[in-house]
């Protein structure tokens, strides 16, 4: 995979766990950087024509999605059930385990019906586990539940420990303004592109696609929704707008 047609350097500027200090908090820089800044904090009151998009809300990393998403103008909601998920115009599939929360999502009767709605062309937004979920193959040998829908195969844990863990500025395709902050938490990255003509890879780090996107499916191996920098939920609340959700 070559890095040459990405805008930027891929991964310059890694503050990682280790170097920055032992009580490194996720985004903690780059939110504070953003601090002050007009809007970096406000929320969109949605118009009544607004999609509704719902967070995945079994475990893991739910409320700054919910409002990163509103601050981009959509309207919000929490999925627990099939009712919740009939009711919304696209999802958010959070960080956090992806063993957890595709074991809950089969517990809770919810993987085959997120995958039928995917194939009705249902949006998909999958940030770190939520990359994982959305992965057609996993490099290893455990299975554990997937959603699957992006032709890719993703590999667990790829930057190491939580230790490892960094933020980063990072250039994305199709998004203006300058790299985006993000924050990797023992994140996975793509291995393999299963299916080159299917799938769009919008960022890289290290050579190893980070930010993918295959139709109506979206998906980061790093936290965009714990910095501030809302220009990916942005992204996808586009992608749902132009969905007709
Ligand atoms: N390492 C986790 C997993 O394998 C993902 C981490 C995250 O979502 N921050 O599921």
């Amino acid at each position: 995979m070559s890095a040459a047609r990405l805008p930027g350097a891929p991964g310059g500027g890694r503050v990682t766990a280790r170097a920055a200090s032992a009580e490194w908090v996720p985004g903690q820089r780059l939110v504070a950087d953003l601090r002050g800044e007009p809007g970096a904090d406000v929320e969109v009151a949605p118009d009544p024509d607004a999609p509704s998009i719902g967070v995945l809300a079994l475990q893991g990393d739910v409320l700054e999605h919910l409002r990163a998403l509103r601050r981009s103008g959509a309207r919000t909601v929490r999925v627990r059930s099939l009712e919740d998920l009939a009711a919304v115009d696209a999802l958010v599939l959070p960080g956090g385990e992806s063993t957890t929360i595709g074991k809950l999502l089969d517990r809770f009767g919810l993987l085959r019906p997120v995958r039928a709605r995917i194939d009705d062309g249902l949006p998909v937004f999958g940030t770190c586990a939520g990359m994982i979920l959305l992965s057609d193959e996993l490099d290893q040998a455990e299975p554990q539940p997937l959603v699957g829908g992006i032709a890719v195969r993703t590999r667990r844990n790829a930057f190491g420990r939580q230790v490892d863990s960094f933020d980063t500025r990072l250039p994305v395709v199709g998004i203006d303004g300058g790299p985006v902050d993000v924050s990797f938490i023992r994140a996975p990255r793509v291995e393999a592109v299963l299916d080159a003509d299917a799938v769009e890879v919008l960022a890289e780090v290290e050579g190893y696609p980070v930010v993918v996107r295959q139709g109506r499916l979206l998906a980061t191996a790093f936290h965009p929704e714990v910095t501030g920098d809302g220009r990916l939920h942005a992204l996808f609340v586009g992608m749902v707008r132009d969905s007709g959700g």
